[in-house]
């Protein structure tokens, strides 16, 4: 999923716990929950595209992509949340996209323990892939719910920063 998705739900999710430990566990979590779910993603490989986003480098759209994350966490959640918490909000949302850095890091340093955790974050967790030659679940789901599903889960998260 989008990166400042995955951002917003962690830090919704985190905030939302009282003892923080368990707060930490559950933003890491809530990657994989969000991962499970039908939707979109974007390309991070640069494509010679029609348009300015294809055209981006990887490293462009997931800096931006982050920005937007936390600017939408600090637009959102800054009047309404104590002062000890208006910190920690932005480390929930940067556990919850360790899920994604982990990917990454295991095409840069290959090892067991990530090519494990690669696997089952890209092949088991998503398992309804949008990308037809990955098998099932892809007639089923339309580019529409894939959508909606980031909208509602970009709504549902600023609720429970704001609560
Ligand atoms: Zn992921």
């Amino acid at each position: 999923m989008i990166l400042f998705v995955h951002m917003l739900f962690g830090a919704a999710v985190g905030s939302s716990m009282k003892y923080i430990p368990l707060a930490i566990i559950m933003a890491f979590l809530s990657h994989y929950f969000l991962d499970f779910i039908p939707h979109i993603d974007y390309d991070v490989r640069t494509k010679k595209g029609k348009y300015l986003y294809g055209r981006l480098p990887a490293i462009t759209k997931v800096f931006f992509d982050m920005c937007l994350g936390f600017l939408l966490i600090f637009i959102f959640s800054k009047s309404t949340l104590p002062t000890g918490k208006q910190t920690i909000i932005y480390l929930y949302a940067i556990i919850a996209i360790i899920p994604d850095s982990l990917t990454v890091l295991s095409g840069i340093f290959p090892n067991k323990i990530l090519k494990a955790h690669t696997h089952i974050h890209t092949q088991k967790v998503h398992f309804l892939k949008e990308d037809p030659s990955a098998g099932s679940g892809q007639e089923k789901i339309s580019r529409f719910w894939r959508i909606f599903s980031q909208i509602a889960t970009v709504i549902i998260s600023i609720i429970l920063i704001r609560l």
